[in-house]
């Protein structure tokens, strides 16, 4: 994947522990009212995801000011992303909320509780920040073998790390978890699963999941028309990151029994379907895993 030399996002921060995040406010109202009137989602649905909790703990962040590689490469997909989402919601009429996006060093306090390295990547509705451990690109290299000798099919002119398409898919995936949320399903999803059986909560869980892999390969499909940065393999890399990462693999890596109900990924079938499916489409509208489900 091509990414040097393009414009990195602003939106990257580093935690430093201890302290609040400070944050949100009226423009939640502002950008509810739009969505009503493009997307058809109810203003208070969207406006309670817009809500930041600024009362209980928190970390202090600053500006993420290192020029290491791992640093430069997430500010660069951020920025990509920022552009392709700013791109899409303009085209509906709409106004894109750009997210933060804070890397962490072992522990950190988001709005939606506290959350270590063993945690993953994830995406916080409650403070609109996507939360990425420092070791996570290590580990996704080592633990999920993603990254591999993919020199043999890339060229010469690689610019890229091998792996580098399969991190950006996974950051594009959080961002599409902060897509769902300006749209107003991630409220959706959160109050219609209160009120079903852990089973059908779970499933709904794998919609929402799915959809964010759609989002994700949305993003990619825009990001290629506008800047070519996808090289050979990339795809493949991403479809092998989307497989490593399905639900059933990991329980099956860790020694679990694969039970379905437990599944709040999807499979990794599934998963690889739907990143395709945006992918191939470049359209959002591809992406309705929900429907016949809510
Ligand atoms: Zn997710």
């Amino acid at each position: 994947m091509k990414w040097q030399g393009r414009r990195g996002s602003s939106n990257v921060r580093t935690s430093k522990g201890g302290g609040k995040l400070i944050g949100g406010g009226i423009g939640g109202i502002v950008i509810a009212g739009i969505l009503w009137l493009v997307f058809g989602v109810n203003p208070m649905t969207a406006l309670q995801t817009g809500q930041v909790v600024t009362g209980g703990g928190g970390t202090s962040t600053e500006p993420a000011t290192s020029t290491d590689r791992d640093t430069q490469f997430v500010k660069v997909v951020l920025a990509d992303t920022e552009e392709v989402w700013h791109q899409i919601f303009s085209e509906a009429g709409s106004t894109y909320k750009e997210p933060s996006l804070i890397l962490f060093n072992g522990q950190v306090s988001s709005a939606c509780g506290s959350a270590s390295a063993a945690t993953g990547p994830f995406y916080c509705p409650g403070d609109q920040t996507v939360y990425l451990d420092t070791s996570f690109f290590v580990e996704m290299r080592q633990n999920l073998g993603i990254a591999g000798d993919q020199q043999g099919s890339g060229g010469q002119d690689n610019q890229g790390k091998a792996g580098d398409f399969a991190q950006a898919y996974v950051i594009a995936h959080e961002v599409g978890h902060h897509v769902q949320t300006l749209l107003g399903i991630t409220q959706q999803v959160g109050e219609a699963s209160r009120q079903v059986t852990r089973a059908e909560a779970n499933k709904l869980s794998v919609l929402q999941e799915l959809q964010a892999d759609c989002f994700a390969g949305v993003w990619a499909q825009r990001n290629q028309e506008r800047v070519q940065f996808l090289e050979a393999g990339d795809i493949d890399e991403a479809i092998n990151a989307a497989g490593q990462i399905g639900d059933d693999r990991l329980a099956r890596a860790s020694g679990g029994a694969v039970v379905p109900d437990n599944f709040t990924h999807g499979t990794s079938q599934q998963r690889i379907q739907w990143f395709t499916r945006g992918l191939e489409s470049g359209n959002v509208q591809s992406c309705d895993t929900f429907s016949g489900a809510l």
